[in-house]
């Protein structure tokens, strides 16, 4: 299985070089040459089995050569080991044909789990075989940082710098990112916003000599690794619901694209997605795009969903790259107009084909706290924040004869201000997390500033 750019000029990689590359050195994202399919009978066999068999099924087509099955097998069995859940994404019904995707029982409490811990496993496997170590450094709107650090802590040929927007990020979240202790992490808190973060870390990746010098690495949702790891959930969900006889819908919290795409990499590979909505807050760059077809960045609001507070939506750029028929150029004077631009114009081909997948919607900060309230009235499920934009704008897309299911993105303890707002109940981080408010922080405050970031990491990196 080979990888190749959404750019169309950097080389093509097997699965193992296009996990540590993460971006491509065109500054594209990588991609399968052809997405695999699972017949329907593969599909059918996975209703009832456990998570990690699915995982299994679904991963190995994309890892070609990497990893044999028995120690792919192996890995996946190790990263997931660590939920709270024996169904690790077990699915709850909210309402007629609508269910809850629950993707909140891994380590840090968020989706970013599932991918992350398999990372963890992956990489160190290919950096055993080969002798070499990392310097992972991944920009996060809260969630990704956590996962991260909980993957890597520790590790002797890994070294993990994470830049979080300061004062941007929920206190657990800031706090799981700054309060282990172990020598290889450090939590830099950046004078700016997520689009910022985000930014940096692709100007790392594009300095070429600084990528060879420090040996980066990329676990953002750039890395293809991540995506493939989140597309399992779709499998295992629809399975439970009757695919491959009946068809399915999801709505997806969104920021990145990074988790709906994986959703879109499901569908390709044959499972019956009816529609894959998309659903952002106030930050609502990719609904506008899909409605009206102009891609057009504007300043983030904050919002009570921070995950979900960004402009500049990485991975939608492999959605293009498939509505151009994976024509390279165009996509790089796409992003090459968004960069001098701030923004570029679909060609009417491109959005029809992006709506035959894709539906969109809003919510707002009333109607995302408003939804909190209302679900936990109704199921007694308490929802967090993105969740709650997730439920809002499926409520409103949902089709009577295609079930719905709506991923829960996030445990609502991770946000216990904006849940105890909308409904007057706070609640409680599992008991494995019980003391984290009274862990000493750890923590260095970054400006802006491209040459700063890179002295501060060349300077703590162990040798
Ligand atoms: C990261 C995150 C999202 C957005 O996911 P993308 O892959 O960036 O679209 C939504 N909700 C939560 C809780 C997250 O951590």
């Amino acid at each position: 299985m080979h990888y190749v750019s959404t750019r169309g000029q950097a080389p093509a990689l097997d699965f193992e070089a296009t996990m540590l590359a993460g971006l491509a050195r065109d500054g594209g994202l990588y991609v399968p040459e052809r997405i695999p399919e699972m017949a329907p009978a593969e599909i059918a066999a996975l209703a009832g089995a456990p998570y990690e068999e699915a995982a299994l099924r679904v991963i190995a087509p994309f890892t070609g050569e990497a990893f044999g099955e028995a120690a792919l097998s192996d890995m996946i069995e190790r990263a997931y080991a660590g939920f709270r859940h024996e169904a690790r994404a077990p699915l709850k019904q909210l309402a007629p044909n609508h269910f809850l995707l629950e993707l909140f029982h891994g380590p840090t409490l968020a989706f970013k789990d599932f991918a992350m811990q398999l990372i963890g496993q992956l990489f160190q496997a290919a950096l055993a075989r080969r002798g070499e170590r990392i310097c992972i450094v991944g920009a996060t709107s809260g969630d990704t940082g956590s996962a991260a650090i909980e993957a890597f802590r520790g590790l002797d040929n890994v070294d993990v710098f994470i830049l979080f927007p300061e004062g941007r990020v929920s206190e657990v979240q800031r706090r799981q990112m700054t309060t282990p202790q172990e020598a290889n992490v450090h939590a830099l808190a950046i004078e700016g916003d997520f689009d910022a973060a985000q930014a940096r870390v692709k100007d790392m990746f594009n300095d070429h000599a600084f990528r060879d010098a420090v040996g980066l690495a990329a676990v953002n949702s750039i890395n293809w690794a991540r995506v493939l790891a989140q597309t399992v959930y779709y499998v295992t969900a629809a399975a439970s619901l009757g695919a491959p006889h009946r068809p399915v819908s999801f709505t997806v919290p969104t920021g990145n694209f990074g988790d709906v795409f994986a959703g879109y990499v499901a569908k390709r590979m044959g499972l019956p997605i009816d529609k894959l909505v998309v659903a952002t807050n106030q930050n609502d760059i990719l609904h506008r795009c899909l409605t009206t077809g102009r891609y057009e960045v504007e300043g983030v609001v904050p919002s009570i969903s921070p995950s979900m507070d960004i402009q500049v939506s990485s991975n939608f750029e492999r959605a293009l790259f498939d509505v151009y028929d994976r024509d390279g150029a165009a996509v790089a004077q796409l992003m090459e107009e968004q960069k001098a631009r701030g923004g570029f114009a679909l060609s009417q081909g491109a959005l029809a084909r992006l709506r035959e997948v894709f539906a969109s919607g809003r919510a707002s900060e009333e109607e995302t706290r408003a939804t909190i309230a209302r679900t936990l009235e109704a199921t007694g499920e308490l929802l967090c924040p993105h969740s709650a934009v997730g439920v809002h704008v499926a409520e409103a897309a949902r089709a009577r004869d295609v079930p719905m299911v709506t991923l829960a993105t996030a445990h609502p303890a991770k946000f216990p201000d904006a849940v105890e707002a909308a409904t007057g109940v706070r609640p409680a981080l599992p008991p494995s997390m019980a003391n984290l408010y009274e862990r000493p922080e750890r923590a260095t405050t970054v400006p802006d500033d491209l040459a700063a970031i890179q002295d501060l990491i060349r300077e703590r990196l162990r040798r």
